[in-house]
């Protein structure tokens, strides 16, 4: 069945008492596994209130989520942390990567707390997976002494360190160079082929949109058909 599930998702922020905004109006969305979607909408249609949502970041104020079949609202907190590490991966506009640390270092990281990578395994696999994004000679280097690009290749990296079922990406080309934000695309776009990873993508950039298996567009809080 679908990876992802939305039915009728709402949310509304509280912008002082007792006044509340709703800023999604009744969300329905449905990922196949191994899909490669877009997000695309004007800047404050909700897009990133949805990605977090998805992503177990936040939660709607109504509505139901489904993970892998598995419903999520009414799970406890610490099954929806547990949830989140195992089955969801995250990549930034910002990469947020550990500046003094090193690329290896980076990846490795998300999995120092999950007890099913043994210490020697987590070496291989950050090794392994920065071979895949193209930076096995650079896995030694500081982060802050690497590329725009390539840090976004170490980000991409982390996300799939913990062999994520979806991948969640909002706007990770964003503050790339064309030929980069073409090489982050087409490294996106290989994992999903080689793994089958679902991906979703938050981006601005059409022309990437078109290139991704589908697209879907929120405007002011609604799916747009
Ligand atoms: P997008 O990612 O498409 O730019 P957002 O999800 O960031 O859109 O924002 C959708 C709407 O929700 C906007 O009107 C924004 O101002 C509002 N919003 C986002 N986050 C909050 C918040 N924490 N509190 C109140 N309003 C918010
Ligand atoms: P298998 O799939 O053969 O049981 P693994 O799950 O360890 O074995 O995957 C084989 C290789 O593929 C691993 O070394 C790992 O680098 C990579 N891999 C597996 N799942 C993912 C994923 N979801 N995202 C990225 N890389 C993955």
């Amino acid at each position: 069945d679908a990876m992802l599930r939305l039915e009728d998702i709402r949310k509304s922020y509280n912008v002082g008492l007792p006044s509340q905004t709703e800023v999604l109006h009744g969300i329905d969305v449905t990922l196949q596994r191994g899909e490669f979607v877009a997000l695309i909408g004007p800047s404050g249609s909700g897009k990133s209130t949805l990605l977090n949502i998805i992503g177990l970041l936040d939660r709607a104020t109504s509505g139901r989520l489904f993970i892998n079949g598995k419903e999520t609202s009414s799970l406890p907190e610490h099954e929806i942390t547990r949830l989140r590490g195992h089955s969801i991966g995250f990549v930034f506009q910002y990469h947020l990567l550990i500046s003094a640390f090193t690329a290896l270092e980076n990846v490795m990281m998300p999995m120092w707390s999950d007890r099913r990578f043994a210490s020697a395994d987590m070496e291989t696999r950050a090794r392994e997976l920065l071979g895949e994004v193209g930076l096995a000679a650079v896995a030694g280097n500081k982060a802050n002494n690497m590329s725009g690009g390539q840090q976004q290749r170490v980000a991409v990296a982390r996300a799939l360190a913990m062999k994520p079922d979806l991948v969640l990406a909002d706007e990770p080309t964003g503050n790339l160079d064309t030929a980069s934000a073409d090489d982050v695309f087409a490294l996106l776009r290989r994992e999903n082929t080689r793994h089958g990873t679902t991906f979703l993508l938050v981006t601005h950039n059409l022309d990437l949109a078109r290139r991704c298996d589908r697209i879907i567009k929120v405007v002011d809080g609604r799916i747009s058909p």
